[in-house]
């Protein structure tokens, strides 16, 4: 994915009302997760996050600390990281989860 990909994804946000495609973001489950027994804590995904999701916790590691303001379908912090130590949802589940709400 390309950073001009992660901009796009914005188009299906209404930031206000914190919805995606109409369906209330927190019921959507799209976030990083970070194997810990790969991460080296470089700070690549800290630093290109558009929307800072991660944070460093008081042992200086890097942290998803807020998960759920991640970009639905975004997934540029995966691709960037060195040690292929971030993972996401199967995109199919995603698909699932919006067909589900969207009816
Ligand atoms: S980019 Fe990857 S290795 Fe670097 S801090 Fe983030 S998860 Fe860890
Ligand atoms: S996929 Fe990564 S870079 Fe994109 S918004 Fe989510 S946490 Fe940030």
């Amino acid at each position: 994915m390309n950073s001009n990909k992660v901009y796009d994804n914005f188009r299906d946000y209404d930031f206000i009302s914190n919805t995606y495609k109409g369906i209330d973001r927190n019921k959507i489950k799209w976030y990083p997760t970070i194997d810990k027994s790969k991460c080296n804590n470089c700070k690549t995904c800290l630093q290109i996050c558009p929307m800072k999701v991660y944070e460093i916790n008081d042992n200086k590691e890097v942290i998803v600390a807020y998960p759920y303001r991640c970009i639905v379908s975004c997934s540029y912090c995966a691709v960037r990281c060195q040690n292929v130590a971030i993972s996401f949802p199967d995109e199919d589940e995603l698909k699932e989860i919006i067909k589900k709400f969207k009816g």
